[in-house]
């Protein structure tokens, strides 16, 4: 008797490695830097809403989550039938290849880029296509556009990306789509979109109006500050969203997930608020860095990276001496969130420990 066997595929999906936890430390505050978190704490209104929420646990969410729907269909400008909720940005980017891959269709994206791709794509027994970023951590998009075959069915554009930090441009995008045939889906995923302070950002609703294969992703967990909840949407032209909402589990986002979420964009001026000043500090640090010797690419979203090749366990160690969690990518680099200002101090004093 053979026990049952799982698809072929299911044993090369790679494990994913989250940003692992501080280890108290004895009279020393320690700071979570690997996970690209908001280190500030919800806003109240938001918690309130959450536990209010939260008393009506027995019942099922309402099977549309229709007040998230059109809170975002008013805050985006956008119908209802061109978006879809889901689990997180990372459930939409499974929903993704499950919905358009089939087995063997080939998936491009960046690489290094956000570690979730290759196990999603490896998950639905679609096919990886690597494309190595530039040396400044921006993505090859021509290389990438040259990457595309009749077996692709989708393109991942990180952006910004991480781990790396730099955002493509709307000029770069828009060279990019012309390039990209359109049975090719191109899936922007805007996860920091919020901490861009570039000087041609991409504008992610007004691209998908203009072209039919372009789907955008955005979340709760990054700016908003909704990591635990697990909430993010898409917005793309309505038969893919449909797409997206035929494959999404029944009843995925919660009651708790989706009254939290409402209530962050009510008070999303607060919100943004908290995030201009992570942008401050996100300066501060490049600054910060570069008088100790370190120049990092570009960061556009909330994290820097670190290129240290083998010295990237033995940083990551250092940082722990510190009282400082960063996330080692070993024998590459090491991405460090941006956290509060005491946080980003140490980050420079360990910049300043490793002589580029
Ligand atoms: C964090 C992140 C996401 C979103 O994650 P969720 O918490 O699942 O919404 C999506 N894409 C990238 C590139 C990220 O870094």
């Amino acid at each position: 008797m053979t026990a049952p066997q799982p698809r072929p595929n299911v044993a090369a999906i790679p494990a994913y490695v989250a940003g692992k936890p501080p280890r108290p430390r004895e009279g020393l505050t320690v700071h979570k830097l690997s996970s690209n978190e908001n280190p500030y704490p919800p806003l109240p209104g938001v918690i309130e809403a959450a536990m209010a929420a939260a008393q009506q646990m027995n019942r099922y969410p309402d099977m549309g989550n229709a007040e998230l729907y059109d809170a975002l269909s008013a805050r985006l400008g956008v119908p209802t039938s061109d978006l879809a909720l889901a689990t997180g940005s990372v459930a939409l980017v499974y929903q993704l290849m499950h919905a358009f891959c089939h087995p063997g269709d080939e998936v491009v994206y960046a690489w290094r880029s956000f570690e979730a791709y290759p196990i999603a794509v490896a998950a639905a027994a679609a096919t990886s296509v690597r494309v190595p970023v530039l040396p400044d951590g921006r993505h090859d998009l021509d290389a990438m556009a040259a990457a595309v075959t009749d077996r692709t069915r989708v393109v991942l554009v990180c952006t910004p990306n991480n781990p790396t930090g730099p955002a493509v441009t709307q000029a770069e995008l828009d060279r990019f789509l012309a390039q990209v045939p359109p049975h090719v889906l191109v899936v922007v995923d805007e996860a920091y979109v919020e901490f861009v302070r570039s000087e041609d950002p991409i504008d992610g609703v007004a691209t998908y109006r203009r072209h039919p294969h372009v789907l955008v992703t955005r979340t709760f967990s990054k700016a908003y500050g909704l990591a635990g909840f697990r909430v993010g949407y898409a917005v793309g032209p309505e038969p893919i969203a449909a797409a997206l909402r035929a494959v999404s589990l029944p009843f995925g986002v919660s009651i708790v997930a989706q009254a939290a979420a409402v209530a962050s964009l009510a008070a999303e001026a607060e919100l943004l608020e908290r995030v201009e000043a992570l942008v401050g500090e996100r300066s501060r640090l490049v600054a910060g860095l570069h008088d100790v010797g370190w120049d990092v690419p570009e960061p556009q979203g909330n994290f820097v990276w670190f290129e240290l090749g083998e010295r990237t366990l033995d940083f990551a160690a250092a940082a722990d001496e510190l009282g400082i969690v960063v996330r080692p990518f070993a024998g590459e680099g090491a991405r460090v969130s941006i956290g509060e200002p005491e946080a980003n101090d140490r980050v420079v004093e360990l910049a300043r420990q490793f002589p580029r």
